[in-house]
């Protein structure tokens, strides 16, 4: 077998057609649009208002098994199903992925969404700024940010040091608040003295100061990330906004948003980034690209707008393919029980992607690292392994069929597996209850590659079937749960590979996100901090000098 081009080079080979002409050809009006240069564009929701008597399409979701700490190929899997759907098998498809977070953008995986032939184009445009969204999300954050930590340094004497030992300074010198800044939050407070006096608030809560490098990271940011994912219209997104906690006062008394009179900006801050931005597969399927909720600490899912206007474009006959990040127990379930709890939408199908060499992991194999070679175990064949490993496939598909549909099993190939291990992982899937199992070859092959997946998931969508949530609401504050672990393992230990058996889940503390609507458990060691990778990806993908 010849080499595969580097996926940055495959990407410059294909010409995207005009976002103008894509949007026409999806069906939205030339005012539903807003371009962004010539190959992005926003969609204004105004085109779901127009489409609502509309029935929808069929909608897929994408999950997978516990993967290596290098991707399986989830992403990839959710774009080349899109395309042979759309492109070979002729009926409308829809992709919707979340942007890549640059956390994990610069991380090991690679810049683009998706890989080999199965991408969305332009990679540059998809993997960087795209339409701002994170930028809007990060100045919304810095605003709350900003407002409490002037209303601190206002608020307290000078000799007061005690409580701003970790409070300030964020960088020293790096904050300086203007007079007038100051004196707005004055009036804040004479403006709404029945909820607020000035001397109460005192500190963040899950605004994390590094205590390092002293800098801010992600709590707040990360919420709204989850609130933009879940909002199902700019009213919803603006009443969740003004609901977040984002401090305590000195009397423990949560305080909102709302409470410091700056929702109202917030939402006008984000009320572009909450449109889906419309992009283009290499074989011109149209996909949304749209926010970046975290999977651990949050849903981890691409956004309920994108999924719901996408749905109507695509029309009865469609089918829309969103990808839940993490595997089936992890991004699938936050997808059912968290994002269709808040959008009311119900899949037809599962779609489960497995790898040869992320069961052979499972079932033994040495640990797979970013940056190094992978051990040769996976590169030769090993029926032993990847049969011990298929006990975790097996695992995996029960997690997937508790909500109640067909689950396909989509082999994502590597050019290194053979058609023994090929034919084992089927045999596996099907004992284990998987609709149907098929190989795939889209990140070789494009589109074509995952014809039968698509034809697979055609039958599937065809049969009976009725979704149920893994449990109910009643409990605490009526709110579903997010597991906030690992998604390198089953348990909360990311060494555990296969199934671990025989544990306790340590939950460390439980907090509520009520902007976003969910309580989320922190499970053993998770970090809430993002995790920034030593070696940037960036360093082999260097869009500069590769492009023409
Ligand atoms: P995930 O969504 O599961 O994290 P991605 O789809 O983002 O994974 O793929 C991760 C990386 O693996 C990408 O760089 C992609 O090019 C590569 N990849 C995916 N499928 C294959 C394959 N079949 N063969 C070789 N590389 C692949
Ligand atoms: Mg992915």
């Amino acid at each position: 077998q010849k080499p595969q081009p580097s996926d940055t080079a495959i990407a410059h080979s294909f010409t995207p057609k005009t976002i103008g002409r894509l949007a026409r050809e999806v069906g939205l009006f030339s005012e539903e649009v807003e371009q962004y240069g010539t190959t992005r564009a926003k969609v204004r929701l105004e085109a779901l208002n127009r489409l609502k008597t509309q029935p929808d399409g069929k909608y897929l979701v994408v999950t997978g098994i516990t993967p290596t700490p290098l991707g399986e190929g989830t992403t990839t899997t959710t774009l080349g199903l899109a395309q042979a759907l759309g492109a070979h098998l002729h009926v409308n498809s829809f992709a919707c992925v979340r942007q890549p977070s640059q956390g994990s953008n610069f991380g090991v995986k690679g810049g683009a969404v998706g890989g080999g032939y199965s991408q969305v184009i332009p990679m540059e445009e998809v993997s960087l700024h795209l339409t701002s969204d994170t930028q809007a999300v990060m100045a919304a954050s810095s605003l709350v940010v900003d407002t409490i930590n002037a209303r601190v340094l206002s608020e307290l004497t000078q000799s007061d040091k005690a409580l701003f030992d970790w409070l300030v300074p964020l960088r020293e010198g790096h904050r300086k608040f203007s007079l007038s800044q100051l004196n707005r939050l004055k009036r804040l407070v004479i403006e709404k003295p029945e909820t607020l006096k000035p001397e109460e608030i005192y500190r963040f809560i899950r605004l994390n100061i590094d205590p390092e490098t002293k800098t801010l990271s992600g709590s707040v940011a990360s919420e709204m990330m989850a609130v933009l994912a879940l909002s199902t219209s700019l009213g919803d997104m603006t009443r969740r906004l003004a609901r977040m906690v984002v401090a305590y006062s000195r009397k423990g008394r949560p305080i909102t948003t709302e409470d410091l009179g700056i929702s109202g900006v917030l939402a006008t801050l984000m009320r572009d980034a909450v449109k889906p931005s419309l992009m283009q597969t290499m074989e011109g399927t149209p996909v949304f690209v749209h926010t970046c909720p975290l999977s651990d600490i949050a849903q981890g899912n691409s956004s309920i707008l994108a999924d719901q206007i996408a749905l109507k474009l695509v029309g009865p006959e469609g089918f829309v393919v969103t990808e839940a990040e993490g595997g089936a127990e992890l991004g699938m379930e936050k997808f059912f029980d968290i994002k269709c709890r808040s959008s009311g939408l119900h899949p037809d199908v599962v779609v489960m992607v497995a790898s040869v060499h992320a069961l052979k992991m499972h079932g033994g194999g040495p640990a797979v690292t970013a940056g190094s070679a992978m051990p040769k175990e996976y590169s030769a064949e090993n029926l032993t392994l990847l049969e011990n490993g298929c006990s975790h496939l097996k695992r995996q598909l029960e997690n997937a069929r508790a909500f109640g549909l067909p689950v396909i099993v989509a082999i994502n190939t590597f050019s290194t597996d053979t058609d023994a291990e090929l034919g084992l992982v089927c045999e596996q899937a099907k004992l284990a209850g998987a609709f149907e199992a098929v190989p795939c070859s889209h990140w070789a092959e494009g589109g074509a590659g995952a014809v039968a997946l698509g034809q697979a998931v055609q039958r599937a969508a065809e049969t009976p079937h009725q979704m149920n949530f893994l449990y109910d609401l009643e409990g605490l504050g009526n709110l579903p749960i997010c597991m906030a672990k690992t998604h390198l393992s089953l348990s909360h230990d990311p060494e555990w590979k296969g199934v671990p058996t025989g544990f306790t889940l340590p939950i460390r503390d439980i907090h509520a996100n009520l902007g976003a609507g969910f309580l989320y458990a922190l499970v053993g060691t998770t970090s809430v901090e993002p995790q920034s990778p030593a070696f940037s990806c960036f360093h082999d993908n260097d869009f500069s000098t590769e492009s023409k």
